[in-house]
């Protein structure tokens, strides 16, 4: 089994009162790429236009299997079942996974990394064709990007899912929108009595803490570092750690997981709800977090 053995929390802001370092806010620009997130819950969902029949089956077919936690034989034996009933051709699991991916704009890409799992190719190291990665004065990695031909092949590479992609489409959905707005609407109650508290008995009120957006970590980001100034400003817990997915052999993965605060808590740990944001294949454990994330 897993342990989490690395855990912080962070923020994600939309808002533009916070003081950001100029570093942070030109950062934030380009993870958000225009991206405006919708002031008031969408009061509908948006219909998709252009579907045909044999799509939406397939995406409703998708639904109900992925909420039942079906197995991938049930997927494919109820498939069968639909497909006699409406002389439709169901597509199959890995073709509507696809089409529910495309619609949602949620689209895992892969990133190059250093076979030994040293960094990931991602800013600073974008170009470079070989591992610059160096511990403690000892000479450099130097393994190889590619595989050498005329066509140069990544040697290895990690899947990653832009988390700010399924954020904008909860933020699309009326229903997960309203949810990831419970941090703030529990926020503002928490000041609302302590404000009642300090002014009737002239002390402190002695708020009996029971969640993260009722805490007094969360009162301070709010009052004294000007953050979650915006309803929508997301709060997350991020969590990584290796897992071993096979009995067999010694490989580990290395995962990274986001829980959403924004959401009630009866409902943030739902494995619907966390977001894996990225699987990096072993068999090391990556040595650069930070070209990861
Ligand atoms: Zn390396
Ligand atoms: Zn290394």
């Amino acid at each position: 089994m897993p342990q989490a053995n690395t855990e912080n929390q962070t923020s994600f802001s939309n808002s533009t009162v916070a003081n950001y370092p100029p570093i942070q806010r030109d950062l934030q620009a380009k993870l958000l790429d225009g991206y405006k997130c919708p002031v008031v819950p969408p009061s509908s969902f948006s219909e998709p236009s252009s579907l045909t029949d044999l799509e939406i089956h397939s995406l409703k077919h998708y639904i109900a299997w992925k909420k039942s936690n079906g197995t991938v034989k049930a997927y494919e034996l109820h498939a069968q079942v639909l497909q006699q009933a409406s002389q439709l051709d169901i597509l199959s699991l890995y073709a509507v996974c696809k089409l529910a991916g495309s619609l949602a704009k949620v689209e895992p890409v892969k990133i190059d990394m250093c076979p030994r799992s040293c960094i990931a190719y991602t800013g600073d190291f974008k170009d470079l064709k070989s591992c610059p990665h160096t511990i403690k004065g000892r000479i450099a990695c130097g393994e190889k990007r590619y595989i050498a031909g005329s066509k140069p092949k990544p040697r290895a590479q990690m899947l990653y899912v832009y988390f700010i992609s399924i954020i904008q489409a909860m933020f699309a959905n009326k229903q997960s929108s309203q949810l990831l707005r419970y941090r703030d609407r529990y926020l503002q109650e928490t000041l609302k009595l302590l404000a009642v508290g300090s002014q009737s008995s002239g002390v402190q009120a002695q708020a009996r803490y029971s969640d993260f957006p009722s805490g007094s970590v969360h009162e301070h980001h709010y009052k004294n570092m000007g953050l979650f100034q915006d309803e929508r400003d997301i709060a997350f817990a991020l969590s990584t750690d290796g897992a071993q997915l096979t009995m067999k052999k010694q490989s580990d993965n290395w995962i990274l997981i986001l829980i959403l605060l924004n959401l009630p808590p009866e409902l943030r740990y739902h494995s619907n709800n966390i977001i894996l944001t990225m699987a990096i294949p072993g068999p090391q454990s990556p040595e650069n977090i930070e070209s990861f994330v």
